[in-house]
Parts: C-alpha cells; sequence; structure tokens
C-alpha cells in the first residue's frame, strides 16, 4: 500500500482541554491524510442539546440513559465544522450556546452515559481512517490508536481564543468570565472520575500556545510521517 494509503487508514487521537485548538487541528489534520474527522464533543453536546429541550434532570443517570437509548446523533462532514444531527432535526448552531455547553459537561461526567457514546465512537470508526478529537479518545476510545497527540495551551491563552471566538460568533461576554469557565471545565474534565480527561502515556504532547493551526498540523504530520516510515522500516 502506498504511503497516502497507509496514512488514510490511521486511526489518529487528540485530546487535551477546552481552547487548546484540538477542533481546528484535528479537522485540517483528517482533510491532508483524506480521513474523517470525528467531533466526540459534539455527540456529548447533542444529546444534552435533546435533554434540555425535554426539560431532563442532568442529574438523572436512568432517565439520561433512557434518552441515549432513544436518540440517533449523526455527525456528516463539512468544511468547516461537522452538521449534526439528532432524530434527524439539524441543530449544528444549537448545540454551541454555553447553556449547552456547561450541560454537556455535566452529563459528560456520568459513566452510563460514557460507555454508550464510546461504544459509538468505536463503531463509527471500525473501518479506521479517522481523526478524532475530545477528552478520553487516546485513553479510553482508542486505546491502541496509531498516533495519539495531546494538545494543551497556557489556561490566559485559552481563554483569548474562546473569547474571540464569541465574538467572532456574536455573543457577549468578557475575558474574565471565560477564563473562569475554563477553569471550572478544565476542573470537572480533569477531576470526574469516569474517564478523567488526561494524558496517555504513549500521546505527543503538542504545546499551542505560540503555534497557529498551520504549525500544529505540520508538527502532528511529522510525527505520523515518522511513526509511519519507521513501521515500514520493520515491515
Ligand atoms: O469538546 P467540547 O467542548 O465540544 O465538548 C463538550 C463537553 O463534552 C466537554 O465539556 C467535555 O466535558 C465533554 N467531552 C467529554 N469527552 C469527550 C468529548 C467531550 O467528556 N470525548
Amino acid at each position: 500500500m502506498t504511503r497516502e494509503g497507509k496514512q488514510g487508514r490511521l486511526v489518529i487521537a487528540v485530546d487535551g482541554p477546552v481552547g487548546a485548538g484540538k477542533s481546528t487541528a484535528a479537522r485540517l489534520l483528517a482533510e491532508r491524510l483524506g480521513c474523517r474527522y470525528i467531533d466526540s464533543g459534539a455527540m456529548y453536546r447533542a444529546l444534552a442539546w435533546k435533554a434540555l429541550q425535554m426539560n431532563v434532570d442532568l442529574q438523572d443517570e436512568p432517565c439520561l440513559m433512557r434518552l441515549i437509548g432513544d436518540t440517533s446523533i449523526t455527525l456528516e462532514g463539512s468544511g468547516d465544522g461537522h452538521i449534526v444531527f439528532v432524530d434527524g432535526q439539524e441543530v449544528s448552531r444549537e448545540i454551541r450556546t454555553p447553556e449547552v455547553e456547561q450541560a454537556s459537561s455535566n452529563i459528560s461526567t456520568l459513566a452510563s452515559i460514557r460507555r454508550v457514546m464510546v461504544a459509538r465512537q468505536r463503531e463509527m470508526a471500525s473501518q479506521g481512517g479517522v481523526v478524532m478529537d475530545g477528552r478520553d479518545i487516546g485513553t479510553v476510545v482508542f486505546p491502541d490508536a496509531d498516533v495519539k497527540f495531546y494538545l494543551e495551551a497556557r489556561l490566559e491563552e485559552r481563554a483569548k481564543r474562546r473569547y474571540l471566538e464569541a465574538r467572532r460568533a456574536g455573543v457577549a461576554g468578557d475575558l474574565e468570565k471565560f477564563t473562569q469557565e475554563i477553569e471550572i471545565r478544565d476542573a470537572r474534565d480533569m477531576g470526574r472520575s469516569a474517564s478523567p480527561l488526561r494524558k496517555a502515556e504513549d500521546a505527543v504532547t503538542i504545546d499551542t500556545t505560540d503555534l497557529n493551526v498551520v504549525q500544529v498540523v505540520a508538527a502532528m504530520e511529522n510525527e505520523i510521517n515518522r511513526r509511519v516510515r519507521r513501521s515500514e522500516g520493520s515491515a
């Protein structure tokens, strides 16, 4: 198989905290490798959106389990992000509100919900050729991923990115508020007992604080090429 062919079959895990630049880099990397990009956070957001619509208590695990069992979540690729469908209804914009963001952060602490999401994520990647980003991709979803990346950046930089993103989307907010919210989400993502966010031992860390997305993707591609060459050498 050609090197390009091999790259298009890889499973690449990208984890890291909010604002580290995972989704932009993962999307661009997938495009360059000819892989599918899957934003696992969009799946938690989609379920959270439906839970809010149905007025389901976000701590009521049995009720949320029934809800997820009855919910189809579909991600379709598009140039600048996923088109997300819940039970056939497009909710790509709706799942990006601060309210849904908070709710998704809450329900993602529930172990049983995570188990269902992980099974669905594995199913989506069963043919290989996937770049998936999230919090537990290298540690839980694909512990045997071909290459794992852990993206991180300084808190102030992450807050600034979220602030600018929100401003571009016409959402008000001040930098201090974004900083506090990120700190809360970091604490919840890293402190939960079910699949806390942590770097997989074999993940390559990229500090994106002073890098633009092109530089981040170049670093990822270098690492992937190195691994593919090494496996060719040992074949
Ligand atoms: O990545 P994003 O911020 O869109 O994810 C929304 C929420 O879903 C996050 O706050 C995080 O807590 C949760 N999440 C998760 N595991 C993943 C992806 C997202 O717990 N693999």
